[in-house]
């Protein structure tokens, strides 16, 4: 199905047109355009093909958003991270150039699941931890981690995608953005944030992998809002969740951003080191 070398690593400047793929099935819609596979003729590679609307683009004014995240994503190239090999536009359209999943969302594998079990839970964890220290080093800060925003390859692999809301800093941030239910507390208070806010989704993600919804879920965003200030945090008592994964959650879920366990001490938290696969490697 692919060659060995994706279509940028023998000449990364090239210049990419659309008569370069064939186009196959849809993968997906998101909010600004089509996803499809597609296979780079010449190579054989198979990617996929991201299909954007400038109209809509203009119309929301994000083009500055959008070349953020083109330009953030271009530069990363981790086993967890999503790749953008290259983007190309037409009078129309922006294409970008994806690294292909096979698996598709693990949204979509967690609402199959209900939930994962700990070692499926430990093992994406892991991977995501070990993404976002890459992405931290290189001064990037997410803000966006959900599940809708993760993708599984064809090992089952985890993906960060969307680069869409995140940030190149080496400050502190002040912006209001994202989805609530994955918020830390200083980013619902607009307070300035900086990279412990994806610490704390660390751990909403923990808990959502283990019970099949987020921790501070409510009836309304205002409700959330509160439960999330007051770190309302509640254990079920079924599924039924080991105590080294409820105090990874609980050391993750910490008001005071200074205090959340660094990604250094997840990647040895005794939960991590009993279940995560350090492969990545996830089989359904
Ligand atoms: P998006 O516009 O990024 O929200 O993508 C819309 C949908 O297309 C997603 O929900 C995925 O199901 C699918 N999709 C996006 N990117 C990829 C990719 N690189 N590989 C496989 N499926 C994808």
């Amino acid at each position: 199905m692919t060659s060995q070398n994706h279509p940028t690593e023998d000449n990364p400047k090239r210049q990419w047109l659309l008569q370069d793929f064939e186009i196959g099935k849809p993968l997906g819609k998101g909010k600004f355009g089509r996803v499809y596979v597609a296979r780079e003729i010449k190579s054989k590679y198979v990617v996929a093909l991201k299909v954007i609307f400038k109209e809509q683009i203009e119309k929301c004014r994000i083009q500055h958003q959008l070349r953020r995240e083109m330009e953030i994503q271009t530069n990363l190239n981790h086993p967890n991270v999503l790749r953008l090999y290259g983007w190309f536009h037409d009078a129309e359209r922006v294409f970008l150039i994806l690294e292909y999943a096979h698996n598709g969302e693990l949204y979509k594998e967690l609402k199959r699941k209900d939930h994962f079990s700990e070692k499926q839970a430990a093992t994406y964890i892991l991977s995501l931890t070990k993404a976002l220290a890459y992405c931290h080093e290189k001064n990037v800060i997410h803000r966006d981690i959900k599940p809708e925003n993760l993708l599984l390859d064809h090992e089952g692999r985890l993906k960060i995608a969307d680069f869409g809301w995140s940030v190149q800093s080496r400050s502190k941030r002040h912006t209001m953005c994202g989805t609530l239910d994955y918020l830390a507390p200083e980013m619902v208070e607009s307070k300035a944030h900086d990279y412990a806010v994806d610490n704390w989704t660390l751990g909403i993600l923990s808990y959502e992998f283990l019970y099949g919804a987020p921790p501070f879920e409510a009836e309304s965003q205002a409700d959330t809002f509160k439960r999330i200030m007051k770190v309302d945090l509640s254990f079920p008592s079924t599924p039924s969740v080991s105590l080294e994964a409820k105090h990874l959650i609980n050391q993750l879920l910490v008001k005071d951003s200074t205090k959340r366990l660094s990604l250094q001490k997840i990647v040895e938290h005794p939960w991590i080191i009993k279940n995560a696969d350090p492969t990545g490697i996830c089989k359904k």
